[in-house]
This record gives C-alpha cells, sequence and structure tokens, in this order.
C-alpha cells in the first residue's frame, strides 16, 4: 500500500542537464573551462578556485549530457518516451533552461532539415519530435489530425509567429505583435484568442510552419534588440486520434505536446535593471519565476499551485500537473566566464528535481 502511494505522490517531472562545448573562438583564446559531466553518474562538476583553494561544487541530474553528445542521442534517451505519452493521450512539455548564448535554441530547434525534409544530424528536438510523431501514427495506420501553434511571449504579451506576414507599412512593433488574447473560463480552461491553428497534414508542411515561425523571431531579434534573449517561445502540437471502441461508438484520443525555448535566464538575476529595461526585466522575471515556483510546488505536491501568476503557467497549465510529463532541459556554458550563471542554471534546476 505504501508502495502504491508511493508511486502516486511520484513526480512526473524530469531534469536534464547539457553542457555545450567551447566554441571555435573560445578554444582559439583558451578560455578556461571550469565544468565537468559525468554521464554515467549523472553529475556535474563546477571547478571554482576561491581564495586559492580549490572549491568544487557537485550537482545531480536525472541525466547529464556533456559537450560531446549528439542531437540524437539526447532525443532518444530522453523526449522520445515523453512523444508516446502525448500519442498515448496526455499532455506533455519540454523547457529549455538557461543562459543566453548556452544552446536553447541548438536544443529545441537545432538545423531544422535538410533539403528534401530529412533529418540532419544537427536537428534539435522540435523537427525530431514532429517526425517521430507522424512516423508512428503512418506505422499504425491510425486515423488521426493535428493541430500546431507557435507563439512568442514577451512582455507578458503574447505574439502569434504563424500569423501570415504583415508587409503593410504600419511601424514594425505594430506588424510582429499581432495581439493573443488570453482567455479563461470559471473551470480554468484557457483559449488563446487571435492565434492561428493551423491544420497540418504532412510532416513537410509543419517544417514549414516551423522555419516561418522561427525566421519571423529572428527578425523580431534583430529588428526589435536582442528581444528573443527577453522572449519565451512555445511551439505545440496537439494530436488527435480517432480510436473505434467495441460497438459502434468511435472515441477521440488527444494528446499535446508542448517546446519551450525559454527566455535567458540571465533575465532573472538582472533584474534591477536600468530605467526604460527595467518594466521588461520585471516582466520577463515574472514568468520565469513563476514557472520556477510552479515546479517546484508541483514536485513538493504543495496544496497551492500558483499557475495564475504569470502569463506562461497560465498558457501552459492543462500541460503541468496532474497527469501531465514534464522535462526541463537545463542548458549550461563550460567557460569560467559564465560561473555565475552556471551556478545560477544548476542551483534553479536542482531545485525543480
Ligand atoms: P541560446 O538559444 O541559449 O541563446 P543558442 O542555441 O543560440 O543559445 O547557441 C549559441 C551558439 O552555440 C550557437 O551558435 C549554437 O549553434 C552553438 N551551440 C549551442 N549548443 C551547442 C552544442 N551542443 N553543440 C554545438 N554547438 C552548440
Ligand atoms: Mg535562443
Amino acid at each position: 500500500n505504501s508502495h502504491r502511494q508511493d508511486k502516486d505522490r511520484e513526480t512526473n517531472v524530469q531534469v536534464l542537464l547539457r553542457c555545450r562545448p567551447l566554441s571555435d573562438e573560445e578554444q582559439k583564446s583558451n578560455v578556461p573551462k571550469v565544468v565537468s559531466c559525468n554521464e554515467n553518474k549523472k553529475e556535474v562538476t563546477v571547478m571554482q578556485n576561491i581564495a586559492n583553494k580549490q572549491v568544487d561544487r557537485v550537482f545531480n541530474f536525472d541525466k547529464v549530457f556533456g559537450p560531446k553528445a549528439q542531437q540524437r542521442s539526447i532525443y532518444d534517451q530522453a523526449i522520445s518516451p515523453i512523444v508516446n505519452e502525448v500519442l498515448d493521450g496526455f499532455n506533455c512539455t519540454v523547457f529549455a533552461y538557461g543562459q543566453t548564448g548556452t544552446g536553447k535554441t541548438y536544443t529545441m530547434e537545432g538545423g531544422m532539415r535538410n533539403k528534401g525534409g530529412d533529418l540532419t544530424a544537427e536537428a534539435g528536438v522540435i523537427p525530431r519530435a514532429v517526425r517521430q510523431i507522424f512516423d508512428i501514427l503512418e506505422a499504425q495506420k491510425a486515423d488521426y489530425s493535428m493541430k500546431v501553434t507557435f507563439l512568442e511571449l514577451y512582455n507578458e504579451e503574447i505574439t502569434d509567429l504563424l500569423s501570415p506576414e504583415d508587409n503593410s507599412s504600419r511601424p514594425i512593433e505594430e506588424r510582429i505583435k499581432k495581439p493573443v488574447a488570453l482567455m479563461e473560463d470559471g473551470k480554468g480552461c484557457v483559449m488563446l484568442r487571435g492565434l492561428e491553428e493551423e491544420s497540418v497534414y504532412s510532416v513537410n508542411e509543419i517544417y514549414t510552419l516551423l522555419e516561418r515561425g522561427a525566421s519571423k523571431r529572428r527578425t523580431a531579434e534583430t529588428l526589435l534588440n536582442k528581444r528573443s534573449s527577453r522572449s519565451h517561445s512555445v511551439f505545440t502540437i496537439t494530436v488527435y486520434v480517432k480510436e473505434t471502441v467495441i460497438g459502434d461508438e468511435e472515441l477521440i484520443k488527444c494528446g499535446k505536446l508542448n517546446l519551450v525555448d525559454l527566455a535567458g535566464s540571465e533575465n532573472i538575476l538582472r533584474s534591477g535593471a536600468r530605467e526604460g529595461r527595467a518594466r521588461e526585466a520585471g516582466e520577463i522575471n515574472k514568468s520565469l519565476l513563476t514557472l520556477g515556483r510552479v515546479i517546484n510546488a508541483l514536485v513538493e505536491h504543495s496544496a497551492h499551485v500558483p499557475y495564475r501568476d504569470s502569463k506562461l503557467t497560465r498558457i501552459l497549465r492543462d500541460s503541468l500537473g496532474g497527469k501531465t510529463k514534464t522535462c526541463i532541459i537545463a542548458t549550461i556554458s563550460p567557460s569560467a566566464y559564465c560561473l555565475e550563471e552556471t551556478l545560477s542554471t544548476l542551483d534553479y534546476a536542482s531545485r525543480a528535481k
């Protein structure tokens, strides 16, 4: 019986750690490395020299991926089982969390695809998940349909990354920011009004949408001053599979997968930002901080989960907690120059376990 209770209280939050390699430039200028990963022991060690004394800190995770880890191995080991849950009718979320420049977008998007729609070695979680979902449903000869949304959350405002190009002469801010309203019914069911929901029928169709969304995000980034380090992007794929039950009754199984590229975690530290940026930094903090609190509450089985405190957690509410699976991929740099941020990411991520 106590075993049964343990099982009921099992958390469905998995935390992985990925350390990127030093870039060519960093290698050329001999940037010192302060992180070592032990994949077998699922352990990360940060080497610190304080007042001429070597002080190491060790962190443990559900899985650890060192600088040599390939996109495919991360997907196969950590994400593929989650996608199977989605096809079984569960709502699941994968987050990339970490300092800007540590590989969140590389991990989630990577190189999206080759010419011809095949996956490259560089392809990240999103294109691989899309591929796996289609491959499984096709192999099962399932009767299915699929919907995709792709949004950006910036300053607690939601922007649709799939809305058609607006080439009017209106200011760029307005063209990029097509307002999307978050609405809620009394039962906590959330709806996003004004968000394009595209029905998709093939892998290539989704890849085209993804590229459109990702390029829109990059445009916004260049035009609006490094916006992407302060914005969250949420790619959601909802799968409906028709099941025939004994008798004539038809049943639909519905599962949802959210793939979230979070704002740079340095935005949490720099909350006392300069004037003008203060509001922005504060708002970013709100979604990132609230996400941390929500995950802590879920892991600790608290009675109160503060979903309502930020847009991000409201949007993801039906996919966090209860019968859902959550995976956090925390990304870090091995460089000595990132030490402070790295420790802060490791602390945040190990608290989520
Ligand atoms: P973030 O989204 O966290 O700001 P990016 O994904 O843009 O970071 O990564 C920064 C740079 O590092 C990019 O040029 C990316 O290609 C490279 N990079 C990140 N992670 C890896 C990795 N694991 N292997 C090789 N290159 C990586
Ligand atoms: Mg990025």
